[in-house]
């Protein structure tokens, strides 16, 4: 009995990695390789490539097991600078297939094989400059974007379309500058499969399908097939953005691989990374088939080793978690500790559910009912988003911008940050029977983003017969909810310039015809820009709008009466650094005028229907005010 105790304690501590191993380490006069397998493993082979893709191997080397641990290496004499190299793992007879790690920092096209390269080359000048902007959670206001979707198109005019140098251009740098958002949050630029790097012809993925985690995507570089071109052009990308005050935010995918039979974690360490059910079968928890396995040391410490490698070698600001709902909450609190000792400022958010049963009990899962138990990790508001725009399960059901009553409470739930406020019915919230977020900031606030259909697709679908001046103004009043939220304020890239998507639901291979951003609506719709540009610059500049703490959310925030499809709350004077007075916002979803009661005295109009200045747009006198119809309302003494 004993003896078998050791023997399974011995078999286990040889599963668990030291450390994340470093696959490569390139010196001039020799390059190190080392792999980590299976202690089952029986034999690894390194090849040397002279290409990214095709020809003979130069060399196969066979590597050596280092003492009995599970790592194995080899040294290739020589410098190999430029070559390519796979690694092939044999368990009992047969060898599994070449693979370029799990760990590869440098691809060739199409990500088959790791390149030899010395990261020091592909640092731009002045990069050991380059430093976070350290932008405060109560601060961010998030852009989502797709590479592809903002700058593809020629109405643009980007010298890089669909490339990570596109955002080094004036043009989008004023662009999210004049928006007044201070985080991009770039949809998967890690290395995906969906997306054929050696064409040219136009391919669209969201990206959502990862390859090799730890090097960016080749199809968004100018040059795929040259390993260096894209881990230069990612870090210009994130110098630009630094040097505009703007963080980065990198969308990442630890949740599932693109396929299970041929990727680079069952090539090196079989069955290790997937979670199984109880029959045996992959389990599914994200909808494309296998889930992996956060709750296993190894894979626990792949997920935290590689954030680590992206905020260090990239200088990441912050990351979103795809599905963060099908890992454990012990893997997110080791990525917030890790990340806390890069820097406290990075910022960490993810999606709080699964889409699909996970192998994993619920109680250990890091889903939106959890976040609590996360401190510093947020998550997104799903009962704000239908709250405001209705269910993800219709597209044709409006809720409160449709002037459908029943709703209020949802949206107030998001406008106070998701917290224990005194004043919130959680019984009347869509599908949150209780507050899930310590801090406001641990909520991302929103109505639209890449998945469903951006919100004036979804209000021609869910509002019958709306015309182009109330299409804007329930726009707006959508928008004025999330960027008065005492939430994150999280926005799709194109909802300032009136984006559609042609009604397209789910627009993940979509042509760019349907995802593109088209730049002349700047000019077509130019309230929408200003008045966002407008709202993001006063909520910038008063805090009693990002108050960044549930105890003075609780202090300050305070809801007027309800009424049907009318929110409205009450900032109190006093908030610390709040140059302003008494500040009310109210949103009124109704097709009619309605009236807000505040006390006696004068008011400055700073928002009202498409028009929102900090300096004020008109006066009002209380106690009657009026809301215009389909429109938000903004004043302060
Ligand atoms: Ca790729």
């Amino acid at each position: 009995m004993k003896k078998y105790i050791l023997t399974a304690l011995t078999a286990f501590i040889a599963l668990m990695p030291a450390m994340a191993v470093t696959e490569m380490t390139y010196g001039a006069q020799g390059t190190a390789f080392a792999l980590h397998t299976l202690p089952a493993a029986k034999a690894v082979k390194l090849r040397i490539y002279a290409d990214g893709t095709g020809g003979k191997p130069l060399k196969t080397v066979a590597m050596q097991r280092k003492d009995t641990t599970a790592v194995w290496q080899a040294t290739v004499k020589g410098d190999l600078k430029g070559r390519f190299y796979t690694f092939d793992v044999k368990y009992g007879k047969k060898y599994l297939g070449e693979t370029p790690g799990i760990n590869a920092r440098a691809v060739g096209v199409n990500g088959r094989r790791a390149a030899v390269i010395d990261l020091a080359d592909t640092d731009p000048v002045g990069w050991r400059q380059d430093r976070r902007p350290g932008i405060k959670a109560r601060d961010l206001v998030v852009y989502e974007l797709h590479h592809r979707d903002f700058s593809i198109d020629s109405t643009g005019g980007f010298r890089h379309p669909g490339k990570f140098l596109a955002l080094t251009e004036p043009r989008a740098l004023q662009h999210l500058r004049r928006l007044g958002v201070n985080a991009v949050h770039l949809l998967p630029s890690f290395d995906y499969a969906s997306v054929d790097e050696s064409r040219a012809t136009p391919q669209y993925n969201w990206g959502y399908d990862p390859l090799n985690y730890n090097v960016p995507e080749g199809s968004y570089s100018t040059d795929a097939a040259d390993p260096l071109a894209r881990i230069r052009e990612f870090k210009q990308m994130v110098q630009a953005l630094h040097s505009a005050g703007i963080a980065v935010v990198l969308d990442v995918v630890y949740n599932h691989t693109f396929n299970i039979d041929g990727s680079n974690f069952q090539l090196t360490c079989p069955d290790l990374f997937y979670r199984r059910t109880a029959d045996g079968n992959y389990s599914n928890g994200s909808g494309c088939g296998n889930e992996t396995a956060s709750e296993r040391e190894a894979v626990r410490r792949f997920i935290v080793e590689s954030v680590r490698y992206w905020a260090q070698e990239y200088h990441i600001d912050g990351f979103r978690f795809d599905l963060m709902g099908v890992h454990d909450m012990t893997t997110m609190r080791e990525v917030r500790r890790a990340l806390t000792s890069e820097d406290p400022a990075i910022f960490i958010y993810g999606e709080g559910w699964s889409a699909g049963g996970c192998a994993l009990p619920a109680d250990q899962l890091a889903t939106k009912d959890h976040v609590w138990q996360m401190p510093g990790v947020a998550a997104f508001s799903d009962e704000m988003r239908d709250g405001l725009r209705g269910p993800w399960s219709d597209d044709a059901q409006g809720a409160f911008l449709a002037g459908i009553p029943g709703h209020e409470e949802s949206v107030k739930m998001g406008l106070a940050g998701a917290i224990d406020h005194p004043q919130l019915n959680y019984g009347k919230v869509n599908y949150s029977r209780r507050p899930w977020a310590l801090q406001p900031t641990q909520m991302m606030s929103y109505v639209s983003c890449h998945d469903d259909m951006c919100l004036v697709d979804r209000l021609h679908a869910s509002v019958p017969g709306i015309d182009r001046d109330d299409l804007i103004s329930l726009h707006l009043l959508a928008h004025t909810a999330v960027l008065t939220s005492q939430g994150v304020p999280f926005l799709l890239s194109g909802e300032e310039m009136l984006r559609t998507k042609l009604g397209v639901h789910n627009s993940y291979n979509s042509p760019d015809s349907v995802n593109r951003l088209d730049w002349d609506n700047l000019e077509r719709y130019p309230q929408v820009m200003a008045y966002l540009s407008a709202l993001t610059a006063l909520r910038a500049r008063h805090p009693a709008l990002h108050l960044g703490d549930a105890n003075l959310v609780k202090d300050y925030m305070e809801f007027l009466p309800d009424q049907p499809c009318l929110v409205a709350f009450h900032l109190r004077a006093g908030a610390p650094g709040e140059s302003w007075g008494d500040i009310y916002v109210a949103l009124n979803a109704n097709a009619e005028p309605r009236t807000i009661t505040v006390p006696d005295g004068t008011y400055t109009v700073v928002c009202r229907r498409t028009a929102c200045c900090e300096q004020g747009i008109a006066t009002v006198t209380g106690p009657s005010v009026t809301v215009p119809a389909r429109s938000a309302l903004i004043i302060h003494n």
